[in-house]
């Protein structure tokens, strides 16, 4: 069996009584970085085993698990954090177990960019999740273009190395949304902010974007 674990996405106290007796059950966790994961299994005295399973190796190494799963083995997918598949190399293992019909279950638990949308205040009734846009800046002021025309909500993910860049793009894109910046959430500095992108590029000149981000419109 594939157990899905969702873990914690700041805040280790943020895990499920099933996440933790899974992970404690299973034969082996495969992990984005087992040194990453290594600080919550710590936590709560987790002695299964761990392997990486991360982008660049993620074809071979799925089919190593593939064939533990095959042998009667149950294997635990965690991320470094929130919801495994959402935009980690989760989706490969979670897709090659059922096409080779290896049961599947899942544990919910944390996912960054459903928090940001409930304290956003924005409509959660309808919503569009386009995850990281894209590096370069013409590319991405072309995505933005697209996405504000969406009758929803947008979210994407950004980190702290362009958040200044994207809110200079969606100043010229859209400089009269109001949008809605959630860092670090559950973390101990986090911070929700909105305004036009102005505003937020001014908050973000006074004070120096640190950690993780989800940006809304
Ligand atoms: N699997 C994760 C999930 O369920 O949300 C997402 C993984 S994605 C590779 C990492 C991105 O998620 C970060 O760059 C950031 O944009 C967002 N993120 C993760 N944790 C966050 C947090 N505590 N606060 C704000 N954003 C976060």
């Amino acid at each position: 069996m594939l157990s899905i674990v969702c873990t914690p996405i700041g805040n280790l106290k943020d895990i499920t009584l099933r996440a933790i007796e899974t992970l404690q059950s299973v034969d082996m966790i495969a992990c984005e970085d087992t040194r990453h994961t290594k600080i919550l299994l710590d936590q709560y005295n987790i002695k299964t085993p761990t392997t990486s399973f991360f982008q660049h190796n993620r074809f071979t190494k799925a089919d190593v698990l593939l064939k533990l799963m095959q042998e009667g083995k149950n294997v635990a997918l965690v991320s470094d954090a929130g919801t495994p598949g959402i935009l980690d190399p989760g989706y490969n293992l979670i897709n090659l177990a059922i096409t080779h019909a290896i049961p599947i279950v899942f544990i919910p638990g944390p996912t960054a960019f459903v928090h940001a949308l409930v304290v956003s205040g924005k409509p959660a009734h309808q919503f569009y999740f386009q995850g990281f846009l894209p590096p370069r800046s013409q590319a991405r002021r072309n995505r933005l273009e697209a996405l504000k025309k969406l009758e929803c909500t947008v979210i994407f993910y950004e980190s702290c190395h362009r958040i200044v860049s994207t809110l200079e793009d969606l100043q010229v894109v859209c400089p009269d949304k109001e949008v809605v910046c959630a860092r670090e959430l559950t973390k101990k500095f986090e911070e929700v902010v909105r305004g036009t992108p102005a505003m937020l590029l001014a908050h973000f000149a006074q004070n120096r974007p640190r950690g993780e981000f989800v940006l809304l419109f």
